[in-house]
């Protein structure tokens, strides 16, 4: 693990939004808060308490709440507005998160002019926000792309009493009132020009992450296959919120591998803000070295 000496603790916020240049795309990341997940090991749960509370302290974090980011993607495409995930709005816990539609405002965007949602996965904190506390649309000019065996699952009654059953609370009160802007992207396939759908199941059986390129830029939007800095350190950990926990372990470490290899810039949804930044192997595990902001 870290060096407690060398490890910069993350900026705790509250974050708005991060604009940059992909190609010809203008990308802005925008926060929709942070989300507390109470003690390491409520999360990585084949791991003892005392070992998962030095290595948050090795990072300069305290040890007691893994609290991660929602980076939400805005890209300007010219012909689209896409907008990658969105948040807890209609689902959120503390007052801290459910954010995104104030901070879109304040970037600039008006939600109106979103043309296309897309989320990796339909669990709470990704779908939680196509819709407002009163069920009205915070996009209303959306379509909304969502994988089609995900959905199905994550709307299934088996879902109650299992891990992450909010999320089927979620998608009944944001997807599926709004089945007819639903759109499923599919495996290898283009959602919109430039942005590919690579299946990267394991945290969901139909989680998706997406390679956008433009200009001879890229940028791999990861999604959840880590939570955490801590996951990165050792991917081999079992997840609490992974549906399929021995594929999440597999999909993680080939995905880090690739990005690491290519050095292909990263987003990822829940590391610190903005979550933009470059994977390499370190020791067993790897290291995302986060672009300076
Ligand atoms: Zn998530």
């Amino acid at each position: 693990m870290a060096d407690p000496g060398k490890a910069p603790r993350a900026p705790e916020g509250p974050f708005t939004f991060h604009r940059f240049a992909l190609g010809d795309i203008e990308a802005t990341i925008v926060s929709d808060g942070p989300i507390p997940l109470g003690p390491p090991e409520d999360t990585f749960i084949d791991r003892p308490a005392a070992e998962l509370r030095g290595n948050m302290r090795g990072l300069g974090l305290p040890d007691d709440n893994v609290v991660i980011q929602q980076n939400a993607l805005v890209l300007d495409t010219g012909t689209d507005l896409l907008l990658f995930e969105t948040g807890m709005n209609s689902m959120k816990v503390t007052p801290d998160m459910g954010k995104l539609p104030a901070n879109l405002r304040a970037a600039g965007f008006d939600p109106a002019d979103v043309t296309a949602i897309i989320a990796t996965h339909p669990h709470i904190d990704h779908i939680g926000g196509i819709v407002a506390d009163d069920g009205s649309l915070n996009f209303p000019n959306a379509r909304i792309y969502v994988g089609e065996d995900d959905l199905d699952y994550w709307s299934r009654d088996e879902r109650i009493g299992q891990p992450g059953e909010h999320s089927l609370h979620a998608v009944r009160k944001n997807l599926l009132p709004n089945r007819d802007r639903v759109h499923f992207h599919k495996p290898g396939k283009e959602v919109v020009p430039g942005v590919e759908a690579m299946l990267t199941a394991g945290h969901t059986i139909g989680h998706t992450s997406f390679v956008v390129s433009s200009g001879g830029a890229t940028l791999f939007v990861v999604g959840d296959l880590l939570h955490h800095q801590l996951i990165v350190h050792e991917p081999r950990m079992d997840d609490f919120y992974d549906t399929d926990r021995k594929l999440g372990i597999e999909t993680r470490i080939r995905v880090m591998e690739m990005l690491a290899s290519q050095r292909m810039l990263s987003l990822c949804y829940h590391l610190d803000w903005p979550g933009l930044g470059y994977f390499s192997k370190r020791g067993a595990g790897f290291h995302f070295e986060p672009v300076a902001v």
